[in-house]
């Protein structure tokens, strides 16, 4: 999405494992040029355990309905909600849970524009994290916005990979 709203950044960086950069940006990499998106979930002693993809319903909204929904994955994402429906409804028995939300930018940095702040809003996943993965002439960036307490704004954060 191209129109960028201000959000306030952080120099602390979110430590993420490698294995679920990895994965965000293989993601990102398969779905380029358009837009990727899914779950984070893990444990409260394991945040960010493992990536979870859903497919992103845009192009589809947008032809259902092009008035309402005037993008599609190349420039929004919206996620399948069969994807993600058990994970609204609680955590699974082994404790994990949804701890962010992520999407890929095709071309642009890593922001949240004011369409994702509306989805975030209007999503099953209000306060969980929102994790930005940019796609940019091959290079890959990911960045984790996180509010401060329940409906604070956002607040952007580096990534850095735990080995
Ligand atoms: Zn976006």
């Amino acid at each position: 999405m191209s129109r960028g709203i201000h959000v306030d950044d952080s120099p602390e960086e979110v430590r993420l494992p490698r294995s679920v950069l990895h994965d965000l940006y293989e993601h990102a990499r398969e779905t380029d040029p358009e837009e990727c998106c899914g779950l984070v979930v893990g444990t409260d002693g394991e945040p960010y355990r493992r990536v979870v993809r859903c497919r992103n319903d845009m192009t589809l909204k947008n032809e259902q309905s092009p008035e309402q929904w005037p993008m599609n994955n190349r420039s929004g994402f919206y996620m399948n909600p069969g994807d993600y429906q058990s994970w609204a409804e609680g955590e699974s028995e082994d404790g994990e849970h949804v701890t962010a939300v992520y999407h890929s930018h095709v071309g642009v940095a890593c922001y949240l524009s004011s369409v994702d702040l509306e989805l975030v809003d209007l999503s099953q996943f209000p306060n969980a994290e929102q994790v930005v993965i940019s796609v940019r002439e091959g290079q890959l960036e990911a960045r984790v916005f996180r509010r401060d307490g329940i409906g604070c704004p956002f607040v952007g954060h580096p990534v850095a990979v735990i080995p």
